[in-house]
């Protein structure tokens, strides 16, 4: 059936940082994945704060291909804030996102866009082999879906990856969360409407070498863990009760061999293990209540997320682009609007006032 309806538009978002020497490769391999395709592409690149060429090879791109553009942070705010700035500049009805290292392989992407036309809002991956993963990363990467998928109040698919589509209306709702620690893997989930699952191989890094070091995963799985669930908190309190009922019962039983029994000289080494035992305990309890706070200090001094340094292809935002979007999509403005600082907000306020 002939329609004059445009195509609809699709945002490959890709966070990158010091990733000079993949990325003229991968926009090579996204051209001749996407380029046969019916839809309309725009390549929206972040570059997270880099200290190589990235920039350059950007710029360089962009020569080349009008339909890329970028961002660049003024600083590097780490993988997910990187995303989330993609995310709140993508213009598509539908947004993919991927890294920049080849190891989200871009001729994947054509089965993605199929099940969104299905009618899947988001299309999620799973990677069901990595080659050549080092056996320390994958043994931390198990051992997180195991822990996370025990406390939290979602579940997480084991493998699964910052690889996936998401609807505009998805999007929408997305970035309206203003979580400061934010772990998309387990954030999506949350959101519900119509999910599903593709599974992939991910190929060995194609240059470069990994920006997760065993830190910052442990700082993510933290992350994930603390957004989602109070379990290691109400863990703590059943621990610490278990301990007071116990030592009620070793007092008892010190009175009860004290009047009736033969009387024992105590030992120092068993005092001496308890104090540091128990000293120990409260330590961890701390701990995990300091994890706890220390975000919810995070999350009410509410910095935004990320700066934006230079953005080359598209606008920043601010109230006129606010504005702009609002009048031509009333239905996403709410969530828009609340991207926006105050002071956006308030000229936007202003503006729809006169
Ligand atoms: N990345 C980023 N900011 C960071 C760390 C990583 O934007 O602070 C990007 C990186 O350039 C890559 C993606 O996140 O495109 C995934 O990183 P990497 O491949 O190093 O992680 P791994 O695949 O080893 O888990
Ligand atoms: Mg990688």
């Amino acid at each position: 059936m002939p329609t004059d309806r445009p195509p609809l538009l699709v945002s490959i978002v890709i966070a990158a940082y010091n990733e000079s020497a993949c990325l003229a490769e991968l926009h090579a391999e996204l051209r001749a994945a996407l380029d046969p395709l019916a839809f309309e592409f725009e390549f929206l690149f972040v570059d997270d704060g880099s200290e190589d060429q990235t920039l350059a090879v950007l710029a360089d791109l962009r020569e080349r291909d009008a339909r890329v553009r970028y961002i660049s942070l003024s600083r590097n705010f780490g993988h997910q804030a990187a995303l989330t700035a993609g995310l709140e500049h993508a213009r598509g009805d539908a947004v993919v996102t991927l890294d920049a290292d080849m190891q989200h392989p871009p001729r994947v992407i054509p089965r993605l866009l199929e099940a969104w036309q299905e009618g899947y809002d988001v299309v999620n991956t799973l990677r069901v082999r990595t080659e050549e993963i080092a056996a320390h990363t994958r043994l931390f990467s198990t051992v997180f879906y195991r822990v996370f998928n025990w406390a939290a109040n979602i579940q997480v698919q084991p493998g699964a990856a910052d690889f996936r589509l998401m609807s505009r209306r998805t999007v929408d709702v997305l970035i309206s969360l203003r979580e400061v620690h934010r772990f998309l893997r387990g954030l999506v989930p949350w959101l519900g409407f119509r999910q599903t699952y593709i599974e992939f191989v991910a190929p060995p890094r194609f240059a470069g070498s990994s920006k997760f070091t065993f830190w910052r995963s442990l700082r993510l799985a933290l992350d994930g863990i603390t957004a989602f669930s109070f379990y290691p908190l109400r863990r703590v309190t059943i621990f610490g009760w278990a301990i007071a009922l116990a030592s009620c019962a070793y007092g008892l039983y010190a009175v009860g061999a004290h009047f009736f029994g033969h009387r024992n000289v105590a030992g120092w080494t068993s005092l001496l293990l308890c104090i540091l035992f128990f000293g120990g305990c409260q330590l961890i309890v701390a701990g995990v209540l300091g994890e706890y706070l220390g975000r919810v200090l995070e999350q009410v001094k509410s910095r935004p997320l990320y700066v934006i340094r230079e953005a080359v292809g598209l606008k920043t935002a601010g109230a006129r682009d606010a504005l702009e979007l609002a009048a031509a999509d009333r239905h996403a403005a709410p969530v828009i609007l609340q991207a926006f600082s105050e002071k956006g907000r308030s000229d936007v306020d202003h503006a729809r006032a006169a």
